[in-house]
């Protein structure tokens, strides 16, 4: 089956604000939501600092997209002023208001997600569209499971006993949406349809890509608490992506930015081994060597350069608290380029071992820590100094 090639939009590219250009075969973009609403004092002083260089640690572990939600015009002023300050492209979430999606147009704010089914009169859509063309910032239909159109709402049910299949209602509401823009021919859009459960996230999906070329944002949506979100994700987004459906991912979790991220960067990962080993697979059963598949672009979509973390489950014989360890170490991984990997491992007994093709490692044995490269000790020292000498192993392998 030849992957899809959906159209490529660019997002960003002006101002302070660097491009991300998705849909062909360009990388997928991983995206994350912003949690809490900001105020003008959240942005000033040290507070301010912090959320830029929070943002730009999110934009080091991968996160392409941060999108905001918009319910007000103090909002969209707000998001303005912050859009000035990072390289980050910002999304501006907005349900209804066109009033405040103009608004956020006069501004850095480089996409917006508005249904225009929702945003009421034709000359309202018409101010909205020619607005976006002429600020070249591309618009993302969001429709969701919970907020069909109120005639596609009442139609869905059992299909065997006459009712709308779920997953197609998604689609028919996303393509109701799609011929508004053809309508003014406005082209910088993407589609996302979110359901809460896998199968119609999956089938949607599916539909859609078979019927347009429109780049797709996909994820589950309030997938639930970490575990439980990411699992869910995993299921769906694995399956979409290794039939080469989706150019952009959220992975909503009730959990942190950096957690969506994190699992956003995994997913892809995954992703890209499972299209791998099915592209040899397929070699095997043709008889091609193994040394001749050429990974195909798609799979490039999903790769990208860093750190592989291998941590071991920890049992009782551990003398080091790896998952302490690992949770403070995350970030600071998860935002280095090398492709390399690091191990946290809980004891001396297996811990190096196990972790023999780790290029850095850190393990407990006693009261002492020991860190290790390729399975080989380089230095023991006392449990108070492992982050202290982690970091001077990690410097070297960085520069
Ligand atoms: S490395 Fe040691 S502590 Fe960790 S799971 Fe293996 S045996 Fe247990």
């Amino acid at each position: 089956m030849s992957a899809r090639i959906s159209k490529i939009v660019t997002i960003g590219g002006f101002d302070n604000v660097e491009a991300v250009t998705l849909g062909g075969d360009n990388p997928v973009v991983i995206q994350t939501m912003w949690k809490d609403r900001l105020s003008f004092s959240d942005l000033a002083g040290s507070a301010g600092e912090g959320i830029v260089a929070r943002i730009h640690r999110l934009k080091a572990m991968g996160c392409g997209l941060l999108r905001f939600a918009v319910p007000d015009i103090e909002a969209a002023e707000v998001q303005g002023q912050l859009a000035a300050m990072v390289s980050l492209p910002l999304v501006a979430d907005i349900h209804f208001d066109y009033k405040i999606a103009l608004r956020c147009m006069d501004f850095p704010i480089a996409k917006i997600r508005i249904n225009p089914g929702n945003i009421g009169s034709r000359e309202k859509v018409r101010q909205v569209l020619e607005k976006a063309a002429k600020s070249n910032i591309p618009i993302r239909i969001g429709v969701n499971a919970g907020s069909l159109p109120l005639d596609l709402r009442k139609r869905v049910g059992e299909p065997s006993s006459g009712g709308l299949d779920r997953a197609e209602a998604l689609a028919e509401a996303a393509e109701r949406e799609l011929a508004i823009f053809k309508e003014f021919d406005f082209n910088a859009v993407l589609v996302s349809m979110k359901a809460s459960g896998v199968a119609d996230t999956i089938r949607a999906n599916r539909i859609l890509a078979g019927r347009t070329d429109v780049p797709l944002h996909i994820g589950v949506t309030e997938a639930g608490p970490l575990v439980a979100g990411v699992t869910r994700n995993a299921a769906a987004l694995l399956t979409l992506l290794a039939e080469g459906i989706g150019d952009t991912v959220r992975v909503s979790l009730s959990d942190t930015m950096e957690n969506e991220v994190i699992a956003g960067r995994e997913i892809l990962g995954a992703a890209a081994e499972l299209m791998t080993a099915a592209e040899l697979m397929t070699a095997e059963l043709a008889g091609v060597s193994s040394a001749d598949v050429v990974s195909g672009a798609d799979v490039n979509r999903l790769r990208r350069n860093g750190v592989t973390i291998v941590s071991c489950p920890r049992c009782g014989r551990h003398g080091f608290d790896t998952h302490g360890f690992t949770a403070r170490w995350l970030p600071v991984l998860y935002s280095m380029d090398q492709s390399i990997t690091v191990a946290v491992m809980g004891c001396a007994v297996n811990g190096p071992e196990e972790a023999k093709h780790a290029d850095l490692g850190i393990t407990g044995a006693g009261d002492k820590v020991l860190i290790f490269r390729h399975g080989k000790v380089i230095r023991t020292i006392a449990a108070g100094e492992a982050d202290k000498a982690f970091e001077e192993e990690l410097e070297k392998i960085r520069n």
